[in-house]
């Protein structure tokens, strides 16, 4: 069986749920092989080996230094050396810039924002700002794929698997490329990370400033924050936030979206949602046209409701 070279830049356990469902889907394909951007410790190996990896490509040096430059040479280097059926990423920038990258480099068409890959590597994709699902195929060298997280329904992790072969490559030079000088350390939310939380309340210019409510009702769900580029651009929630054309593109389970309009641009990144809900005082806000589910009313009523309602049945 042909493997499947999966990308993981993976600090340490537990898994992300998003590189479960790449292994995963490499698993549904061929055989899965892990091209890991940082030396993996015996732990996270095993990890890997319990969902299918039988061997993992690792870097012999420091890769973080140089942006996504010297990641791409590895991974081209790894793809060179197992000549998988396909390469698997995630969706995120650097994923894509990655994949952009290694597809120079190995002269293979890449297809971004994919939501399933067929064993024949037909790839489903949405197009046009979410608005049309369609499926194509890479015709040149080896299909580079990116995947949006939630898209697979992660395996059941697999015990005992026997530890994966370990190969190390040497790390590419990158040349003359943008170099990190320093890093800050991420503010620390406890809310899962947006790009692949199953849930995600996310609130516009509506909130007028206040996304305690939003924030109330995605801690009793145990999802993400989002926002519309009003609300990021007002300063009224970091950047990171923002969903939509210039922003992050998100498919979660539930999407709750709170005082958004639903310009086109919004709906770039969110239309994938498996079930939308829209809260808006509005009745011919465009949102109401993707939503599955609509409340036409205050949020500053609406959500406390919602929290109310939650907290009783859990109690
Ligand atoms: C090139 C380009 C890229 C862009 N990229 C993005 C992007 O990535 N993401 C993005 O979101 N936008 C993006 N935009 C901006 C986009 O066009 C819209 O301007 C933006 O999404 C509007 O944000 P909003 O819906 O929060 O605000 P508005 O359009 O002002 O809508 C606010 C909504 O809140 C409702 N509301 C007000 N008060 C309440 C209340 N108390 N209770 C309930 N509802 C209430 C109103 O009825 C209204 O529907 C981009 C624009 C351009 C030109």
């Amino acid at each position: 069986m042909a493997s499947v070279l999966v990308f993981l830049d993976v600090p340490d356990l537990p898994l992300p749920r998003a590189a479960r469902e790449l292994l995963t889907l490499a698993g549904s394909i061929g055989e899965p092989v892990v091209a890991a951007a940082r030396r993996p410790d015996p732990e996270l190996l095993a990890a890997f080996a319990s969902y299918g990896a039988g061997k993992v490509y690792e870097p012999a040096g420091e890769l973080d230094g140089v942006l996504v430059a010297a990641k791409a040479g590895f991974l081209a280097a790894a793809a060179t050396a197992e000549q998988p059926a396909a390469i698997l990423l995630g969706n995120s920038f650097e994923d894509r810039e990655i994949a952009g990258r290694t597809g120079i480099k190995l002269s293979s068409g890449v297809v971004t924002d994919a939501v399933a890959v067929a064993p024949d590597l037909a790839v489903t994709k949405s197009v046009l700002a979410g608005s049309y699902t369609s499926t194509c195929r890479v015709q040149s060298g080896t299909p580079i794929i990116t995947v949006k997280a939630n898209s697979i329904e992660p395996a059941p992790e697999q015990e005992g698997a026997p530890a994966p072969e370990l190969v190390e490559l040497p790390v590419p030079e990158p040349g003359p490329a943008a170099r990190v000088t320093s890093r800050t350390g991420k503010r620390v939310s406890g809310r899962p990370e947006l790009s692949e939380a199953r849930v995600i309340v996310a609130g516009g210019r509506g909130v007028e400033g206040n996304f305690g409510p939003v924030e109330e009702l995605a801690d009793l769900l145990g999802g993400a924050v989002g926002a519309s580029r009003a609300a990021t651009d007002a300063g009224w929630i970091e950047h990171s936030a923002q969903v939509g054309q210039t922003g992050k593109t998100v498919s979660p389970q539930l999407y709750i979206s709170v005082g958004i309009s639903g310009a086109i641009q919004q709906k770039a990144g969110m239309q994938t949602a498996k079930v939308i809900v829209a809260v808006n005082k509005d009745a011919d806000a465009p949102v109401f046209e993707i939503a599955d589910f609509g409340v036409v009313g205050d949020l500053f009523s609406v959500l406390p409701q919602a929290a109310e309602e939650i907290r009783k049945r859990r109690s």
